[in-house]
């Protein structure tokens, strides 16, 4: 299948951060120092593949000396760092919680 057809990727995130960013992974606003979440993928190519899907705001960090520990990085501005938490927790587990319902319900 090629990067083009790709549509889904496997990736396990780790809880919401800090750390430099492209951008925000919805709006357009620049990148910087900002809110993210890491998240563990299975090959740099897969990587890629999470980072031509997500489009904006995300980067793939892939180290040579640590060829079995890729991320990639989504980032968001404070505007949308409610959407940045619900799209870790979503990835994260299949639990529906009070705090992710809020979120979604833009209670929070
Ligand atoms: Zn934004």
């Amino acid at each position: 299948m090629s990067v083009d057809e790709k549509t889904a990727v496997r990736m396990s995130p780790r809880g919401l951060g800090t750390d430099s960013s492209p951008g925000c992974f919805i709006c357009e606003a620049p990148g910087g120092i900002m809110s993210n979440f890491a998240a563990f993928v299975g090959s740099r190519m897969e990587g890629e593949e999470a980072v031509q899907l997500i489009e904006r705001g995300v980067r793939l960090d892939y180290r040579d000396r640590e060829p079995n520990w890729i991320q990639i990085k989504v980032g968001a501005c404070k505007l949308h760092v409610a959407r940045l938490e619900i799209l870790c927790l979503l990835l994260r587990s299949n639990v529906l919680s009070k705090h992710l319902l809020d979120l979604v319900r833009g209670e929070l």
